[in-house]
């Protein structure tokens, strides 16, 4: 799904990540986890091509992301939800319409679509806040909306970026169900977070890989978790 080979990053002269390989098997359930500022928002961002990579080949769903064209990327990204730390949502809009915005964008509406988005609103705990505006709305609830949002369009692959940061723990554990249920349907899952309680209990439901970055470079997380 998403391939990263020999792949480095920086801003400006520094090096942040170098010879950093990655492999998104299709169905796979990754952990990305590492101290702040280590890099995690800037390999999630190398892997929907926000960033293009130093050296190194980044591709996806089989194609190398330096020969794609504009639109191709934008096509590939049309297969991923991705949740930002920093969410952004339509102001004027109602929080049931920015979460199904990338519905809408595709051109997908009808009854189907509106009986899903219902589902996941329910799912996320947003059903009695859907008229709200997100400027009405806790930090929690903009990352659980960002959350459904991502996922509305059922993309084959799925980047999170520290989607529990500010949620309490009852609902982190529904966010990572979600995902998990997700997997189980075959999607291809990748969550970085700092929450190792969340990973130790995600590990009881699902066979995920936890990576570690340390030092510019992915390690494979010990057991020791
Ligand atoms: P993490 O997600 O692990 O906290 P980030 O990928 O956000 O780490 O950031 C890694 C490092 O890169 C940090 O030192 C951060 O300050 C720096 N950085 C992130 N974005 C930029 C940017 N746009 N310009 C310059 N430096 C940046």
């Amino acid at each position: 799904m998403i391939d990263l080979a020999e792949v480095a990053y920086g801003y400006g002269n520094t090096t942040l990540l170098s010879e950093l390989t990655l492999r998104l098997a299709p169905g796979s359930f990754h952990f990305l986890t590492g101290p702040s500022g280590s890099g995690k928002t800037t390999l999630l961002k190398l892997c929907y091509a926000d960033l293009t990579a130093s050296a190194g080949k980044v591709s996806l769903f089989g194609q190398d992301t330096a020969t794609m064209t504009r639109d191709q990327i934008a096509r590939a990204r049309q297969r991923m939800g991705v949740v930002h730390q920093d969410c952004e949502f339509l102001d004027h809009l109602p929080l049931y319409e920015n979460v199904a915005l990338p519905l809408t964008v595709a051109g997908r509406s009808g009854d189907d679509e509106a009986g899903n988005l219902e589902e996941l609103m329910g799912w996320v705990g947003l059903a009695a806040r859907r008229e709200a505006l997100p400027p009405e709305l806790s930090g929690g609830e903009r990352q659980r909306a960002a959350l459904a949002r991502a996922v509305i369009t059922d993309p084959e692959v799925v980047l999170a970026d520290e989607p529990t940061g500010n949620v309490d723990w009852e609902m982190s554990l529904r966010l990572l169900q979600l995902l998990v249920e997700l997997n189980r349907m075959g999607k291809t899952i990748l969550v970085a977070t700092h929450d190792l309680a969340l990973i130790r209990a995600a590990k009881t439901h699902v066979s995920a890989r936890v990576l570690r970055i340390a030092k510019g470079r992915l390690q494979l997380a010990g057991s020791d978790l």
